[in-house]
């Protein structure tokens, strides 16, 4: 088990690891059509692409903050290690002040139940107010075909799960130094959590991209698993743009380690940071 963390800001921040998530190549598509993604995938080797899955804990102002849960024990054998790193990291469930979602897929918001209970007994749970209300739709789940609609059940049994405790949230300052991102695209709600201080910004990027090095090298890369692949690629162009100018430092989801954007001729790469 690898431990990564720094301290930013007022809070001290841990990658929870919860296991590796591999698919088909074919999960790549091209916002530029059959015929651009023809030609990334025959640039390709391999036919499967592998990426880590990772959710946070930051420990400051306001106590313990999770971003993002995990997938939680009992999906998939190559997941679910979630609350394993917890455990290793010394944070108990009933530690959890509040977590915060970046999005309902089942990756992020799977880790909060146990059963159809909550797995943490006292954390209030914040949600971006449009992710919210697109994954409670009943007109939004039928526009998606039937393969798409797996963050519909679970948002339910969150819902469900913490009641009262459950938070929708609105763009701005959510806690002390911690505020908004709108990352449309790979879902219509997706938000990034961008954390400042001392000299020094962070940018919790969710799933804006999957895999940096593909993504940064042609942010016209979306995976199938995007809502909307042509708007999270104009998200992509403009989120990597501004990550360079203001040299944040990313944390993503599915990310290895914390990391730098950076310019690299038309496009862009990406680095440890
Ligand atoms: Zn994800």
């Amino acid at each position: 088990m690898k431990l990564r963390s720094r301290r930013i800001g007022d809070y001290d921040v841990a990658f929870l690891f919860d296991g590796m998530f591999s698919t088909g190549i074919d999960s790549l598509v091209h916002a530029r059509g059959p015929a651009a993604q023809a030609e990334m995938l025959a640039s390709r080797s391999g036919t499967t692409i592998e990426f880590e899955v990772n959710h946070f804990a930051l420990r400051g102002p306001g106590g313990l903050t999770l971003i993002d849960a995990g997938t939680g024990p009992g999906w998939n054998p190559s997941l679910g290690q979630s609350w394993d790193s917890m455990r290793q990291n010394g944070i108990a469930p009933a530690d959890v002040d509040r977590v915060l979602l970046t999005h309902l897929h089942f990756d992020h918001a799977r880790g909060l139940l146990d059963g159809d209970k909550p797995y943490f007994p006292r954390a209030e749970v914040l949600i971006p107010s449009t992710e919210l209300a697109c994954y409670t739709s009943e007109a939004a789940r039928l526009a998606l075909p039937e393969a798409r609609r797996s963050a519909f059940p679970i948002t339910a049994a969150i819902v469900k799960a913490y009641g009262s405790r459950i938070r929708a949230f609105v763009p701005g300052e959510i806690m002390p130094g911690i505020e908004t991102v709108a990352l449309p695209g790979h879902t219509m709600g997706q938000t990034g959590f961008l954390l400042k201080g001392n000299g020094e910004t962070a940018l919790f990027w969710a799933d804006a991209a999957h895999m940096g090095d593909v993504q940064t090298a042609d942010p016209d890369v979306s995976t199938v698993f995007d809502y909307d692949p042509k708007l999270a690629a104009r998200t992509r162009w403009w989120l990597f743009d501004r990550a360079v100018a203001e040299n944040w430092l990313i944390a993503g989801s599915h990310l290895s380690d914390f990391s730098r954007v950076r310019r690299v001729g038309q496009t862009y790469g990406i680095a440890a940071g």
